[in-house]
Protein backbone atom coordinates (compact mmCIF):
# COMPACT_ATOMS: atom_id res chain seq x y z
CA UNK A 1 0.00 0.00 0.00
CA UNK A 2 1.80 2.95 -1.21
CA UNK A 3 0.41 6.33 0.03
CA UNK A 4 -1.07 8.96 -2.67
CA UNK A 5 -0.68 12.03 -3.54
CA UNK A 6 -0.54 15.24 -1.72
CA UNK A 7 -4.06 16.76 -0.44
CA UNK A 8 -2.74 20.01 -0.04
CA UNK A 9 -2.58 20.68 -3.46
CA UNK A 10 -5.09 21.60 -6.11
CA UNK A 11 -3.90 20.72 -9.61
CA UNK A 12 -6.59 21.17 -11.43
CA UNK A 13 -9.06 24.23 -10.96
CA UNK A 14 -11.47 26.04 -13.34
CA UNK A 15 -12.43 29.79 -13.78
CA UNK A 16 -14.78 31.84 -15.06
CA UNK A 17 -12.45 31.79 -18.36
CA UNK A 18 -13.74 28.65 -18.90
CA UNK A 19 -17.64 28.95 -20.04
CA UNK A 20 -18.78 26.25 -17.93
CA UNK A 21 -17.08 27.49 -14.73
CA UNK A 22 -18.69 30.00 -12.32
CA UNK A 23 -16.04 31.06 -9.55
CA UNK A 24 -13.03 34.38 -10.67
CA UNK A 25 -9.46 33.16 -9.61
CA UNK A 26 -9.70 35.97 -6.67
CA UNK A 27 -12.28 33.24 -5.42
CA UNK A 28 -10.08 30.45 -6.37
CA UNK A 29 -7.81 31.70 -4.54
CA UNK A 30 -9.72 32.32 -1.56
CA UNK A 31 -11.27 29.00 -1.31
CA UNK A 32 -7.68 27.61 -1.68
CA UNK A 33 -6.26 29.94 1.39
CA UNK A 34 -9.30 28.83 3.44
CA UNK A 35 -9.04 24.96 2.83
CA UNK A 36 -5.29 25.05 3.48
CA UNK A 37 -3.78 24.61 0.42
CA UNK A 38 0.12 24.77 0.07
CA UNK A 39 -0.07 24.62 -3.91
CA UNK A 40 -3.39 25.60 -6.64
CA UNK A 41 -3.26 25.18 -10.74
CA UNK A 42 -5.37 27.70 -12.01
CA UNK A 43 -6.49 26.10 -15.53
CA UNK A 44 -9.08 27.06 -18.07
CA UNK A 45 -10.33 24.97 -21.47
CA UNK A 46 -8.63 25.76 -24.66
CA UNK A 47 -8.84 24.75 -27.88
CA UNK A 48 -6.99 25.64 -30.89
CA UNK A 49 -9.11 29.40 -31.48
CA UNK A 50 -9.12 30.38 -27.82
CA UNK A 51 -7.71 33.86 -27.33
CA UNK A 52 -8.38 34.30 -24.05
CA UNK A 53 -4.95 33.22 -22.77
CA UNK A 54 -2.69 36.33 -21.98
CA UNK A 55 -6.00 37.71 -20.42
CA UNK A 56 -6.30 34.73 -18.41
CA UNK A 57 -2.51 34.42 -17.35
CA UNK A 58 -2.86 38.74 -16.56
CA UNK A 59 -5.54 37.86 -14.00
CA UNK A 60 -4.05 34.83 -12.28
CA UNK A 61 -0.75 36.89 -11.86
CA UNK A 62 -2.22 39.89 -10.56
CA UNK A 63 -3.86 38.09 -7.60
CA UNK A 64 -2.59 38.59 -4.47
CA UNK A 65 0.40 36.52 -2.82
CA UNK A 66 -0.79 34.37 -0.37
CA UNK A 67 2.16 32.95 2.13
CA UNK A 68 2.48 29.40 1.97
CA UNK A 69 0.52 29.28 -1.05
CA UNK A 70 1.80 28.77 -4.50
CA UNK A 71 0.13 29.49 -7.14
CA UNK A 72 0.22 27.37 -10.63
CA UNK A 73 -1.11 28.07 -14.42
CA UNK A 74 -2.11 25.77 -16.87
CA UNK A 75 -4.36 25.37 -19.91
CA UNK A 76 -6.67 22.27 -20.46
CA UNK A 77 -6.68 20.78 -24.34
CA UNK A 78 -7.46 17.65 -25.50
CA UNK A 79 -5.63 14.96 -27.65
CA UNK A 80 -6.69 15.51 -30.78
CA UNK A 81 -5.66 12.36 -32.89
CA UNK A 82 -3.58 9.30 -32.67
CA UNK A 83 -0.56 11.75 -33.21
CA UNK A 84 -0.75 13.29 -30.05
CA UNK A 85 -2.03 16.51 -31.59
CA UNK A 86 -3.00 18.50 -28.42
CA UNK A 87 -6.18 20.91 -29.50
CA UNK A 88 -4.42 24.43 -28.18
CA UNK A 89 -3.17 27.48 -29.61
CA UNK A 90 -0.03 27.03 -31.49
CA UNK A 91 1.79 29.94 -29.72
CA UNK A 92 0.08 29.02 -25.91
CA UNK A 93 1.93 25.50 -26.80
CA UNK A 94 5.31 27.49 -27.91
CA UNK A 95 5.45 29.72 -25.00
CA UNK A 96 4.66 27.04 -22.12
CA UNK A 97 7.20 27.84 -19.25
CA UNK A 98 8.43 31.04 -20.42
CA UNK A 99 7.11 34.36 -18.44
CA UNK A 100 4.51 34.77 -21.02
CA UNK A 101 2.87 31.07 -21.21
CA UNK A 102 1.29 29.12 -18.75
CA UNK A 103 3.44 26.81 -16.89
CA UNK A 104 1.67 23.02 -18.44
CA UNK A 105 -0.37 21.86 -20.62
CA UNK A 106 -3.19 19.42 -19.35
CA UNK A 107 -3.71 16.54 -21.34
CA UNK A 108 -7.56 15.69 -21.55
CA UNK A 109 -9.09 12.00 -22.91
CA UNK A 110 -12.56 14.37 -23.43
CA UNK A 111 -12.66 11.98 -26.50
CA UNK A 112 -10.56 9.31 -28.18
CA UNK A 113 -7.82 10.36 -30.09
CA UNK A 114 -8.01 8.31 -33.72
CA UNK A 115 -6.18 8.12 -36.27
CA UNK A 116 -8.60 10.74 -38.14
CA UNK A 117 -9.50 12.80 -35.27
CA UNK A 118 -11.43 13.17 -32.24
CA UNK A 119 -13.70 10.24 -31.90
CA UNK A 120 -16.72 10.78 -29.23
CA UNK A 121 -17.62 8.68 -27.23
CA UNK A 122 -20.68 7.65 -29.16
CA UNK A 123 -18.71 7.06 -32.59
CA UNK A 124 -16.45 5.07 -30.31
CA UNK A 125 -19.03 2.58 -29.35
CA UNK A 126 -20.51 2.39 -32.29
CA UNK A 127 -17.15 1.10 -33.79
CA UNK A 128 -16.46 -1.35 -31.06
CA UNK A 129 -20.34 -2.99 -31.30
CA UNK A 130 -18.86 -3.04 -34.85
CA UNK A 131 -16.24 -4.93 -34.41
CA UNK A 132 -13.25 -3.27 -33.64
CA UNK A 133 -11.08 -4.12 -30.56
CA UNK A 134 -11.51 -2.55 -27.52
CA UNK A 135 -7.84 -3.29 -26.89
CA UNK A 136 -7.14 -1.51 -29.74
CA UNK A 137 -8.66 1.69 -28.60
CA UNK A 138 -7.09 1.24 -25.47
CA UNK A 139 -3.61 1.10 -27.47
CA UNK A 140 -4.12 3.92 -29.36
CA UNK A 141 -5.45 6.21 -26.02
CA UNK A 142 -2.35 5.59 -24.38
CA UNK A 143 0.17 5.91 -27.79
CA UNK A 144 -1.74 9.40 -27.87
CA UNK A 145 -1.27 10.02 -24.51
CA UNK A 146 2.18 9.10 -24.65
CA UNK A 147 2.96 11.09 -27.97
CA UNK A 148 1.11 14.32 -26.59
CA UNK A 149 3.32 14.06 -23.34
CA UNK A 150 6.56 14.55 -25.77
CA UNK A 151 4.99 16.84 -27.80
CA UNK A 152 4.06 19.27 -25.39
CA UNK A 153 7.17 18.53 -23.20
CA UNK A 154 5.04 20.62 -20.17
CA UNK A 155 2.37 18.59 -19.53
CA UNK A 156 0.23 17.37 -16.95
CA UNK A 157 -2.37 14.22 -17.42
CA UNK A 158 -5.30 15.53 -16.50
CA UNK A 159 -7.92 13.02 -15.16
CA UNK A 160 -6.48 10.05 -17.53
CA UNK A 161 -8.97 7.42 -18.42
CA UNK A 162 -12.12 9.00 -17.66
CA UNK A 163 -13.05 8.40 -21.45
CA UNK A 164 -13.40 4.49 -20.72
CA UNK A 165 -16.70 4.43 -18.97
CA UNK A 166 -17.69 6.56 -21.49
CA UNK A 167 -17.15 4.17 -24.17
CA UNK A 168 -18.21 1.40 -21.94
CA UNK A 169 -15.02 0.51 -20.74
CA UNK A 170 -12.98 0.23 -17.09
CA UNK A 171 -9.41 0.26 -16.38
CA UNK A 172 -9.24 -3.14 -15.94
CA UNK A 173 -9.07 -3.22 -20.25
CA UNK A 174 -5.53 -1.38 -19.88
CA UNK A 175 -3.09 -4.11 -19.54
CA UNK A 176 0.27 -3.66 -17.20
CA UNK A 177 2.60 -3.48 -20.74
CA UNK A 178 0.75 0.14 -21.65
CA UNK A 179 0.27 1.29 -17.97
CA UNK A 180 4.24 0.63 -17.68
CA UNK A 181 4.72 2.71 -21.07
CA UNK A 182 2.55 5.49 -19.89
CA UNK A 183 4.23 5.35 -16.52
CA UNK A 184 7.92 5.54 -18.59
CA UNK A 185 6.83 8.56 -20.57
CA UNK A 186 5.76 10.38 -17.81
CA UNK A 187 8.76 10.40 -15.66
CA UNK A 188 11.22 10.78 -19.14
CA UNK A 189 8.98 13.84 -19.73
CA UNK A 190 8.47 15.01 -15.90
CA UNK A 191 4.75 14.91 -16.64
CA UNK A 192 2.69 15.36 -13.22
CA UNK A 193 -0.65 12.22 -13.23
CA UNK A 194 -3.85 13.56 -11.37
CA UNK A 195 -5.65 11.50 -9.27
CA UNK A 196 -9.15 13.83 -10.08
CA UNK A 197 -11.80 13.82 -7.75
CA UNK A 198 -14.87 15.10 -9.98
CA UNK A 199 -13.85 11.84 -12.57
CA UNK A 200 -13.13 9.07 -9.45
CA UNK A 201 -10.30 8.40 -11.72
CA UNK A 202 -7.47 6.79 -12.29
CA UNK A 203 -8.46 4.15 -9.85
CA UNK A 204 -5.91 2.40 -7.06
CA UNK A 205 -4.94 -0.45 -9.79
CA UNK A 206 -3.52 2.57 -12.25
CA UNK A 207 -2.98 5.02 -9.77
CA UNK A 208 -0.29 2.43 -7.77
CA UNK A 209 1.69 1.17 -10.79
CA UNK A 210 2.62 4.82 -12.01
CA UNK A 211 3.30 5.54 -8.94
CA UNK A 212 5.62 2.98 -8.13
CA UNK A 213 7.40 3.34 -11.65
CA UNK A 214 8.42 6.56 -9.90
CA UNK A 215 5.66 9.00 -11.76
CA UNK A 216 4.37 12.13 -9.51
CA UNK A 217 0.84 11.93 -8.62
CA UNK A 218 -1.10 15.40 -7.91
CA UNK A 219 -4.27 15.68 -6.57
CA UNK A 220 -7.13 17.57 -8.50
CA UNK A 221 -10.78 18.23 -8.24
CA UNK A 222 -11.05 19.82 -11.62
CA UNK A 223 -13.71 22.23 -9.42
CA UNK A 224 -15.75 24.73 -11.33
CA UNK A 225 -16.87 26.49 -8.46
CA UNK A 226 -14.72 27.70 -5.55
CA UNK A 227 -16.72 25.73 -2.81
CA UNK A 228 -15.13 22.66 -4.29
CA UNK A 229 -11.77 23.67 -4.44
CA UNK A 230 -9.53 21.52 -2.29
CA UNK A 231 -12.37 19.14 -1.14
CA UNK A 232 -11.52 16.17 -1.21
CA UNK A 233 -14.10 12.82 -0.47
CA UNK A 234 -12.90 10.25 -3.31
CA UNK A 235 -9.21 11.18 -3.70
CA UNK A 236 -6.89 10.02 -1.01
CA UNK A 237 -3.71 10.89 0.24
ZN1 LIG B 1 -11.32 17.65 -18.48
ZN1 LIG C 1 -11.04 20.35 -16.25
Amino acid sequence: MTSGPSLAGDHHVHSTFSDDAVSTPAENLAAAQAVGLREVRMVDHVRVSTTYVPEFLAAVRALPTVDGLTVLTGVEAKILDASGAVDAPPEVLAALGTPSGPDRVLLADHQVPGPDGPWSPRSTRARIEAGLDPADVVEMLVTAMVRAMHAVGRAQLAHPFSILPKIGLTEDAVPDDLLDALAAAAVQTGTPVEVNEKWHCPGPRVADRLQAAGVLLVASTDAHEAADVGVYDWVHG
